[in-house]
């Protein structure tokens, strides 16, 4: 027996000698430890030292309604009273999953047909993979398989989720991507932008680079194409005015469905219910977690128009069954939060709140711009990200990720929590945040980026 099994050890040190975590360098962490959060309240989070802390990213982009809503508590327990599971394989279903399907296409942004339902991020975006392959061999090509993610692009973790990410960290040592998986540019124009070329231009460059990919895998092979209206994980990067246009009519030239990854974006993040309709992104697919339950249960659905489900009904019934589904997809909990969830949103018009109190906290991000040590502001709704350099002409900075973590911990010593993507760092508070509260995260990043500045020699 390990000699730390004992529970008069302290938490963090059992945290070392048991938990492997998620997205952390593991030799590190037995010499830092674990942050260990033992409450939230709203925008707020407490760690078992008592800090309080503005929880900046919402938990992981996904606590929209904040950290103690009793309606989804009260939605959480009384269905585990009335019935705490049951599923939808061979026709079986339940109200709250019934009740939520139909909601969801009411509130879809362009006309969609059914909802499938999944358990995280990842399992959606491998489950589309999966029916586009179906679909494809449904509609007699077979050879229409390949798929078109970008750099920088997040859509988790799995096999086919991973490949589809577009960032190295998910690909090293992974033996990823998997054939079939494409990655096309960002829409990075801050970054990426050449030298005099105007935005337009650089969503016009975009569109020709997906184009000549296309043109190159042959237009027959290429199913799809995948993307999150505004990227969250590869940084928060806003795409330039007309880029969802002109990538659209290339798709649309050569018969290729878009999925919208609205894992992030969706449920108010942008401003609008639907990352897809702030960008003018017409989607075939939909893929929404996190915020379909503000986290407080796992739970992801996938929406489809009959473009897409039509071929796979059909095959379905040629095989005899549609092979997939997952013993928790369409949790009765988890419908019956995202229910109570969608309702909180709804009811306080979170999705105004989005807009209003994004746009007053970017313009006071904005402000922080004259900064010897920030590169770019950038951002939509209640998403937004600070983008750190050394040298403000090359965009450069020595060590990539350097700047954005020392920012990070800077915020993290003031009671702010936001993360650092390489250089940029990023904010995606609840979106129940008053303007008095976006004055106080403000006024937290400008007493960091202060200190950084000081620490640095550059103020
Ligand atoms: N898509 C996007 C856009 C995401 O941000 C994430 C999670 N950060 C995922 C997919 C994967 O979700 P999960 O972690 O629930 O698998």
């Amino acid at each position: 027996m390990n000699e730390l099994t004992n529970f008069d050890q302290t938490a963090e040190a059992r945290d070392i000698a048991y938990h492997m975590h998620a997205y952390t360098n593991a030799v590190r962490h037995a010499e830092v430890g674990p942050m260990i959060i033992e409450g939230g309240e709203g925008i707020y989070v407490e760690d078992n030292e008592g800090r309080r802390y503005i929880e900046g990213m919402a938990g992981l982009w996904s606590v929209g309604v904040g950290f103690n809503d009793q309606r989804l508590i009260k939605a959480a327990t009384d269905q585990l009273q009335k019935l705490p599971f049951y599923h939808n394989f061979g026709h079986k279903s339940h109200a709250p999953a019934i009740d939520l399907a139909e909601q969801l296409i009411a509130i879809a942004p362009v006309p969609m047909s059914k909802v499938f339902y999944t358990n995280s991020g990842s399992e959606a975006n491998d489950t589309v993979l999966k029916m586009i392959w179906y679909r494809s061999n449904a509609m007699g090509k077979p050879e229409k398989k390949k798929v078109i993610s970008r750099m920088r692009g997040y859509h988790g973790v799995t096999i086919a989720s991973a490949s589809l990410t577009g960032l190295p960290n998910n690909h090293k040592s992974f033996d990823l991507p998997i054939d079939r998986v494409l990655h096309t540019m960002a829409p990075h124009f801050w970054k990426d932008g050449n030298p005099g070329e105007t935005e337009e231009e650089f969503a016009t460059r975009c569109a020709n680079e997906l184009e000549a990919m296309i043109q190159r895998e042959g237009p027959e092979t290429v199913a799809a194409f995948w993307a999150e209206p505004v990227m969250g994980a590869g940084g928060v990067v806003v795409p330039p005015k007309t880029y969802y246009e002109k990538i659209q009519a290339v798709l649309e030239k050569h018969d290729i469905l878009f999925v919208a990854d609205e894992v992030i974006c969706g449920f108010g993040r942008t401003g609008n219910m639907f990352g897809s309709e702030t960008m003018g992104i017409r989607p075939d697919v939909i893929v929404m977690s996190k915020q379909i339950t503000s986290s407080y249960i796992p739970f992801s659905a996938i929406m489809m128009n009959d473009r897409v489900y039509g071929p796979i009904a059909e095959e379905s019934n040629r095989i005899g069954t549609f092979g997939h589904g997952f013993t928790a997809g369409g949790h009765p909990l988890g419908a019956a939060v995202a229910l109570a969830n969608l309702a909180v949103i709804q009811d306080n018009d979170l999705v105004a709140n989005a807009r209003d109190v994004g746009a007053h906290l970017l313009g006071r991000l904005h402000g922080l711009a004259d900064s010897p040590l920030v590169g770019e502001v950038r951002g939509i709704g209640l998403i937004a990200a600070v983008e750190l350099v050394e040298d403000k002409a090359t965009k450069s900075v020595s060590t990539a990720g350097k700047l954005g973590g020392l920012m990070n911990n800077a915020m993290m010593r003031n009671g702010l929590i936001s993360r650092n993507m390489y250089d940029a760092v990023a904010f995606c508070p609840p979106l129940i945040i008053t303007r008095a509260q976006a004055d106080d995260l403000f006024e937290i990043v400008a007493k960091s980026l202060g200190e950084l500045e000081a620490e640095l020699g550059v103020a």
